[in-house]
């Protein structure tokens, strides 16, 4: 069975975007993947299909309705289901490779993209969404956090990425950034590729590599190591 991403968003116009192009297309085109958007306007109320409605307790902006949503939401769920049902959101848990990878083993994702001020709390709860952020950061809305989620997942999915291999070897998938890469030509504006890489000795390149990543992540992210330093 391949993995099944339904999202819900007020603009499945950008679906699948650019994961209709390069490896998650071609995989998307293969069935190794399905992606079905879900328009929260359908479950809109009134002549206007409103979704949306302004902040209890007063504020700026406007938050979308528990109701609509939990109707595109169960709509979306109909029938047993058992895929996690996430929401796009700046306060969620920060997505992590482990994450990625839990969610590429399993059958697919329900994926709520949020808009406005963000949505009705209610449905939060009521529905179970897990909230998962992708940064420190407020986009306009869930959508582009929807592709990056999606992206890291499909590339992990069995036969989308050409070298396998490559996978294990990626930033954080063994608790450190990935060692510098170098390619042809071998000097290039007066820089060396490093010695040792043009050596052929294969035990002695993995622990240039072993080294040159760790000191890159102690310098970059020491709070990835076992025992971050503390200040
Ligand atoms: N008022 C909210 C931000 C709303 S941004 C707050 O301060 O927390 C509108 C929508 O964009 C959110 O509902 C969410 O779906 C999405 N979004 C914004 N930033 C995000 C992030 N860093 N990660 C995941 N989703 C995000």
């Amino acid at each position: 069975m391949s993995f099944r991403a339904t999202v819900l968003t007020l603009y499945p116009e950008m679906f699948p975007g650019a994961l209709g192009l390069s490896l998650a297309g071609k995989a998307l085109e293969r069935g190794d993947w399905s992606l079905e958007t879900v328009q929260i306007r359908d479950f809109g109320l009134g002549r206007h299909r409103a979704v949306d409605d302004t902040p209890a307790g007063g504020g700026a902006g406007m938050v979308l309705r528990a109701d609509v949503l939990a109707a595109a939401i169960d709509h979306a769920a109909r029938a047993a289901d058992g895929r996690p049902k996430l929401l796009m959101s700046p306060r969620g848990k920060p997505l992590t490779q482990a994450r990625v990878r839990e969610l590429a083993e399993g059958s697919g994702a329900i994926i709520v993209c949020g808009r406005f001020e963000g949505v009705d709390q209610r449905v939060i709860e009521a529905r179970r969404l897990e909230e998962v952020s992708i940064g420190d950061y407020i986009l306009s809305g869930g959508e582009p956090a929807a592709l990056v989620l999606l992206d890291a997942v499909v590339r992990l999915l069995p036969g989308v990425m050409g070298n396998e291999a490559s996978g294990g070897e990626e930033s954080f998938e063994n608790g450190l950034l990935e060692h510098p890469h170098y390619t042809r030509p071998p000097e290039w504006e007066g820089r060396p590729i490093p010695e040792v890489l043009m050596s052929g000795n294969h035990g002695r390149i993995a622990a240039w590599r072993r080294g040159e990543a760790e000191k890159l992540t102690a310098e970059r992210r020491p709070d990835l190591l076992p025992h971050p330093v503390t200040k």
